[in-house]
């Protein structure tokens, strides 16, 4: 089933009292976990996120080195806009819409959606109202709301894209206002919205307030990994540490080409991630890796992540070395792990330590190298 998905994050933002889109947490922007989440969910063919001006730039770098294929697209005055203008790029059958602010919609809500979208031309996932509902004049309770009547309603909601895009443009023309689009359906085509099943979890962040849950939900996912790594020096050999070449007449032995800043980097990634390790994922008996630049193999185990739902939160890294000394080279090798891992350079630190003149770094035989990494399990569940 071919469907677009439209995430709408053009908002003002009233409610938060400020850019809540792009509100950083462990790093990364607010919006960062909503994409992470909701296009795993699905294999989508177009992905279009509608910002606001001011957000365009920063996407461009933050957000679309994580997933390449995103389409911005600029919003407008009115929510109607602004999902018009998402909803124009649309070109399969089906579009998903989703709210920029809903960070953690579970898959099978996504899922719900989809599989009933089949059958019905809009779709919402809705979500029975836990508390008892009253009306109010002033600080008295006015009147009690049967609750048992009430759902409160999520995204992503789905439809027919000509369904969707003929009412969004009449709304538009007529400059009708609304909170989601099935109202609109319902209002202005007279469609009745089918309800699935959602998720306390794909809750909207609307008050500051709301932040921290998502911090504390992001919390939960956090993982820490340990990597080590010791290389013999060798005369005539390149050296290469964090994929940056050091102008040094030996370099490390090994059968790739001994990066064992990278090797360690690697090691820490994939034990936060329970992904294995660096010799079972490529073997030292295998010709493939043989002189292979290790980071070409960070690259993979980068991507391997991504496609699981893991993203680097930070690095520590520590070379235990008597020489060379690292500390001038220290700038380009966190810049280079940091491009590789697409992750800010201030995110990475990486120390240069002596042996003390002991043991076989004393005496200048080789070098070690400790790793750790925080690791975030963005979307963390199996169904
Ligand atoms: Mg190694």
């Amino acid at each position: 089933m071919k469907i677009d998905i439209v995430v709408v994050a053009a908002g003002k933002g009233t409610r938060f009292a400020g850019d809540k889109i792009f509100y950083e947490v462990f790093g990364r922007p607010l919006i960062f976990y909503t994409l992470a989440n909701i296009l795993r969910a699905h294999r989508f063919r177009k992905k279009i996120l509608v910002l606001n001006e001011s957000g365009i730039e920063r996407a461009e770098k933050e957000l679309v080195p994580h997933f390449p294929d995103l389409e911005i697209v600029k919003g407008g005055v009115e929510r109607t806009h602004s999902v018009l203008n998402g909803v124009k790029r649309a070109e399969s059958d089906f579009v998903l819409i989703h709210d920029g602010a809903r960070p953690f919609v579970p898959q099978k809500v996504v899922k719900n959606v989809i599989k009933a979208l089949v059958g019905w031309p809009a779709v919402t996932p809705a979500e029975p109202v836990r508390d008892t509902l009253k009306n109010f004049e002033g600080d008295f309770v006015f009147k009690s709301v049967p609750r048992s009547e009430l759902k409160s309603i999520q995204t992503p909601q789905g439809f027919e894209r000509e369904l969707i895009l003929e009412t969004l443009e009449i709304a538009a023309e007529e400059g009708v206002v609304y909170t989601d689009e099935t109202t609109l359906v319902e209002e202005l085509k007279g469609i009745k919205t089918k309800f699935v099943e959602g998720s306390p979890l794909n809750f909207k962040v609307t008050f500051r307030e709301d932040m921290e849950l998502v911090e504390r939900i992001l919390m939960k996912n956090l993982r820490v990994g340990f990597g080590f790594d010791i290389h013999r020096f060798e005369e005539g050999r390149k050296m290469v540490l964090g994929g940056v070449e050091l102008p040094l007449p030996y370099g490390l032995k090994g059968h790739s080409d001994g990066d064992a800043v990278t090797h360690a980097v690697i090691d820490a990634l994939l034990g936060a991630s329970g992904l294995g390790d660096i010799g079972e994922w490529f073997p030292d008996t295998d010709e493939k890796y043989k002189d292979i630049k290790s980071t070409v193999l960070l690259e993979k185990v980068a991507e391997e992540m991504t496609s699981k739902g893991f993203y680097p939160v930070n690095l520590d890294i520590v070379v235990v070395t008597e020489k060379p000394k690292i500390v001038q080279f220290k700038e380009e090798i966190v810049k280079n792990l940091g491009r590789i891992l697409r992750m800010p350079s201030s995110k990475i630190s990486l120390k240069g330590k002596t042996a003390e003149k002991m043991g076989f770094i004393g005496r200048e035989e080789g070098l070690a190298v400790m790793a750790t990494a925080l690791v975030m399990e963005v979307a963390n569940e199996t169904s």
